[in-house]
């Protein structure tokens, strides 16, 4: 997928007045960058400029704040990433290199302190339409060819034009295909397709070598499969085949609140051991939190008796299950979504079923992030906790953490995700790490925070990693990020071998995605 593009003239402007400065020591070539850098093609696409660094030294958890990159590159092809990687791979002192994509990380993991980082965006300006190339085929399978800088709104966007979409998403889409593909990108229809990393077919990586490799299941595996979940650590994601289906049209999307935790749960585990149901999710609801979060859509005339309900309870529990419709299936669906809802112990009289388009319930986070965006509450700090919890442990999850520990903190207004997914939807070969059994449930305590009062939310999550590492709850964090080799070892466990093998197979100089501080300190 060779993709470049001339830069704007404002861009030009930019590039020529940050030399110009450069070169008359206004701001000078950084120290830690060799000079022969700024001989090289890129270098007018490369700035050292602090606008431009500290751009780049931001992102959404706005919790982690190190030492700025010493220049960002624009690339404008694949080719200027694969020079930059290059260039740094043959030096005897190479410099570390951060792809960041939406920069929708939470503590720095898209960073490169003193080195430099790849704004992965700046292809998508430079490939007009190019970056994603939908393939239809019912017989071996359609797929979507999609540059690692696209965003997964505009994959939807893009496939939906041949009546075809991916099957398995994030809750948000507003992220790229490198940053997801990165960790592992799960949402309400994993514990049916597994994450987004179980439905790729092939990649185009470039390694911490600089050598552009395309890689399968069955072509160059190793690489594939270290790169899926694999932080960064092995290569960048230049392109990525994504699988696709025919695209529903519509969507039956039905919530349904429990005063019970285990009642709950159970009928989670039931849901997602029959077949029927396209997505499944499920979340708290909290004194502290609205019935109207970026979640939970009920209506508003709904909230007084939802309201009252949470006051009675302390905690409800809202499941929530979408089953995918068309044209053919609109006259069975609301038939079929009975029989399969049958016999669940949800509180009486509490369903709320709404009938919405496939885009409008796959980006129903957008328009919340528009909302808060509008109310200056989105661009804040998120001290957010995403843990992974064995099944058979939920249920002391939920009385030590969702019912002690998480209502003794008031001023959160975050949301609170729990919902159960399937072990043998996930491939053991990628990097991803999770709990070691059939069964285990996502946890997302995604709190918001004033801009000073993060700090109480950040104690809290530091508790609840205590209290599961006393009750010997074996947990697994997802998005984290930890600071000592010792704690990425555990984290690992019996995969650190692989993992720090396939890091000497492929980045055997440590450049790549330094933020993880998996083989690099900052
Ligand atoms: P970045 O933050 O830019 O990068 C993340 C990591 O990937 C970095 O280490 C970076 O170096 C590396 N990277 C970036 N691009 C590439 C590339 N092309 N090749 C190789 N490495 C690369 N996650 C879920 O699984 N499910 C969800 O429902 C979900 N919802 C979210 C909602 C919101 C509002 C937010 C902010 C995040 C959510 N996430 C979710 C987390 C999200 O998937 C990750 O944070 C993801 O990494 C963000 O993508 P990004 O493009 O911003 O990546």
């Amino acid at each position: 997928m060779a993709r470049s593009c001339p830069i704007s003239t404002s861009f030009i402007i930019i590039i020529v007045l940050s030399h110009f400065t450069s070169s008359i020591g206004l701001r000078p070539w950084p120290d830690v960058l060799p000079n022969e850098l700024q001989s090289l093609d890129i270098a007018s696409r490369l700035r050292v400029d602090p606008d431009a660094t500290r751009m780049a030294s931001r992102d959404f958890g706005k919790l982690v704040h190190p030492p700025n990159p010493a220049a960002v590159l624009y690339p404008s092809s694949i080719e200027d990433i694969a020079s930059l990687v290059k260039f740094s791979y043959n030096r005897s002192f190479p410099f570390s290199i951060a792809a960041r994509g939406q920069g929708h990380s939470l503590r720095g993991q898209a960073m490169a302190p003193h080195g430099v980082v790849v704004e992965m965006r700046s292809l998508n300006n430079c490939s007009r339409g190019s970056g994603i190339r939908v393939t239809k085929n019912p017989i071996s399978g359609s797929y979507a060819d999609a540059g690692g800088e696209q965003l997964w709104i505009d994959v939807l966007q893009a496939t939906l034009k041949h009546g075809l979409a991916p099957v398995s998403w994030t809750d948000y889409l507003y992220l790229t295909i490198g940053g997801t593909l990165s960790n592992a990108g799960i949402s309400g229809q994993t514990f049916r397709h597994g994450p987004q990393i179980s439905n790729v077919y092939e990649m185009d990586v470039l390694t911490g070598k600089g050598e552009l490799v395309t890689c399968s299941k069955d072509t160059n595996s190793e690489l594939f499969f270290a790169v899926l979940g694999g932080l960064g650590q092995f290569g960048i994601i230049i392109r990525a085949r994504i699988a696709l289906k025919p695209a529903p049209k519509r969507v039956k999307w039905i919530q349904m609140l429990y005063d019970d935790f285990s009642t709950f749960s159970r009928d989670q585990e039931h849901l997602i051991s029959i077949n029927g149901l396209d997505y499944l999710e499920g979340s708290l609801l909290m004194q502290n939190s609205s019935p109207n979060n970026w979640r939970s859509s009920f209506s508003p005339s709904e909230y007084p008796r939802i309201s009252s309900l949470i006051s009675k309870n302390g905690i409800i529990y809202c499941l929530e299950v979408v089953k995918y419709y068309d044209e053919l299936t609109s006259h069975t669906v609301d038939e079929e979504l009975q029989e399969l809802l049958k016999g669940l112990n949800f509180l009486p009289g509490f369903v709320f079923t709404k009938d919405v388009s496939l885009v409008d319930f796959l980006n129903r986070v957008h328009s919340e992030e528009l909302n808060l965006q509008a109310k200056g509450l989105w661009d804040v700090p998120h001290p957010w906790l995403n843990l992974f919890v064995p099944g058979s442990r939920i249920s002391d999850f939920n009385s030590g953490v969702f019912r002690d520990i998480l209502p003794k903190i008031n001023q959160t207004t975050g949301t609170f995700l729990v919902y159960p997914v399937i072990r043998n939807k996930w491939d053991d070969r990628t990097s991803a790490v999770i709990p070691d059994e059939d069964i285990f449930y996502t946890v997302g305590l995604l709190h918001s925070s004033g801009a000073d009062d993060w700090e109480p939310l950040e104690n809290q999550n530091k508790e609840i990693l205590q209290f599961c590492d006393k009750a010997g709850i074996k947990i697994k964090r997802y998005l984290s990020r930890y600071t000592t080799k010792e704690d990425w070892m555990n984290h690992f466990g019996p995969k650190w071998r692989t993992f720090e093998d396939r890091k000497a197979q492929f980045d055997p100089k440590l450049i790549l995605s330094p933020g993880q501080q998996i083989f690099n300190s900052i």
